[in-house]
């Protein structure tokens, strides 16, 4: 592996974006003192993978952003880019980018595609080189190389024979191994539990089995009930349609009756009617009759009482017309008396005209007396005629 360029954007003093072409050979670069030639190494290193902030003389991994001058203000963000060049299975140039933004942490790009931290060490190990290879030297780490402890010294000759990427495969291997021995393991306890299952799924499918032949026997029962049933049905509808025709017919019938009935019910009503305005009638003529009736018996009674009357009357005449008898009788008497002293006095009427005269004018009183008598008696008899025609008319009227 080769690095062809280093490009620096925002790190430390680099604050505008600088290149520096790696080009073959020896490549040197001068300055003086403080003018950033560590911070390209260390861009180098960070571009690699570098964790430790202290390693690149920080207190914090943002510490590597450009903090700011005087006369410039600081960046967000600082971006570092190396190109390199490999030569071996897959040969060719990748851009491996690193970039921190404040707050937010490193991220890390192969070729403009996002990778793992993880991915880059790996890329570098196994071109025996990466952030902490002893390749790179930086100042007052002479001395650090010959005073290494012999597991430091390890770690340089296995990067120089080019093993630390199989060193960190290994170990990756190993992670992998041991995860996937957990998964085994849980594997094996999934699989415990899919035989428990499969065991409670064997017992399901023999009830699910059982079910199904019980859901023939009782499918086929159920046909066997239900053909039963439609054939009973069957026969109860044929039952059914020919009590249905009777009950038609019946009903044709009973409907004819009814219209018999209803007919006879109109020509009743109208009878009714007929009866009820009769009856009406009637009662009208027997509240008339009743009314003539108390007429004709008020009429009775002034009659009857009119007749207690006229009998009270024909008493009193016939007691009138006795007395009047008598007096006629006593007239006649006095007439005859009178005939007799008219005969005395005829007699005496020789005797004396005077006599004579007083005779013939008593003889004349006695005569107009009998002449009232008389008529007395006729206006009597009169009333006596009127009472009895009265009488026949009352009776009449009775009747
Ligand atoms: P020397 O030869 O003395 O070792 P050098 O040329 O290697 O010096 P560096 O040590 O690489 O120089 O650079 C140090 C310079 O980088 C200092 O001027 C320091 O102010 C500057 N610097 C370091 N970190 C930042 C930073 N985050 N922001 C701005 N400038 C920085």
């Amino acid at each position: 592996m080769r690095f062809r360029r280093l490009k620096l954007s925002g790190f430390k003093s680099f604050v505008e974006s600088a290149h520096l072409h790696i080009e073959p050979g020896l490549t040197g670069v001068v300055g003086p003192n403080g003018c950033g030639k560590s911070n390209l190494l260390e861009a180098i290193r960070w571009v690699m993978g570098e964790a430790s902030a202290k390693s690149l003389r920080g207190a914090g991994m943002e510490d590597v952003i450009f903090a700011g001058t005087a006369t410039r203000p600081a960046r967000d963000f600082a971006e570092v880019s190396l190109l390199i060049e490999r030569d071996e299975d897959e040969a060719g140039e990748s851009e491996v980018t690193r970039r921190i933004e404040r707050g937010a942490g490193s991220a890390y790009r192969i070729d403009g595609r996002d990778v793992r931290a993880k991915d880059v060490a790996l890329l570098f190990a196994d071109a025996a080189t990466g952030a902490h290879s002893p390749a790179l030297v930086s100042q007052g780490r002479i001395g650090a190389v010959i005073a290494a402890k012999p597991v430091e010294r390890r770690q340089m000759l296995e990067e120089a024979a080019g093993i630390a990427g199989l060193h960190a495969r290994r170990k990756d291997a190993e992670q992998k191994l041991r995860a996937t021995e957990a998964n085994l393991e849980r594997l094996d306890e999934m699989l415990l539990d899919q035989e428990a299952r499969s065991g409670a799924l064997r017992r399901q499918a023999k009830a699910a089995e059982r079910y199904r032949v019980l859901s023939e026997r009782i499918r086929l029962a159920e046909a066997r009930l239900i053909y039963a049933r439609w054939a009973e049905a069957d026969r109860a509808a044929e039952a059914a349609s020919g009590e249905a025709m009777k009950a038609q017919a019946e009903v044709a019938r009973l409907q004819g009756a009814m219209d018999t009935a209803r007919r006879l019910q109109e020509t009743s009503a109208a009878a009714l009617g007929e009866r009820r305005d009769a009856a009406a009638a009637a009662r009208e003529a027997g509240r008339a009759l009743a009314h003539h009736l108390a007429t004709a018996r008020a009429t009775r009674d002034t009659a009857i009482r009119r007749l207690d009357e006229l009998d009270r009357l024909i008493s009193a005449l016939s007691a009138d017309t006795t007395r009047e008898r008598s007096l006629l009788a006593d007239a006649q008497a006095a007439a005859a008396a009178l005939d007799e002293e008219r005969h005395s006095l005829d007699q005496r009427l020789a005797s004396g005209e005077a006599i004579a005269a007083r005779i013939a004018a008593d003889l004349t009183k006695a005569e107009a007396r009998s002449r009232e008598a008389e008529a007395v008696l006729a206006a009597l008899l009169a009333r006596d005629a009127a009472m009895r025609a009265e009488r026949r008319v009352a009776d009449a009227a009775i009747e």
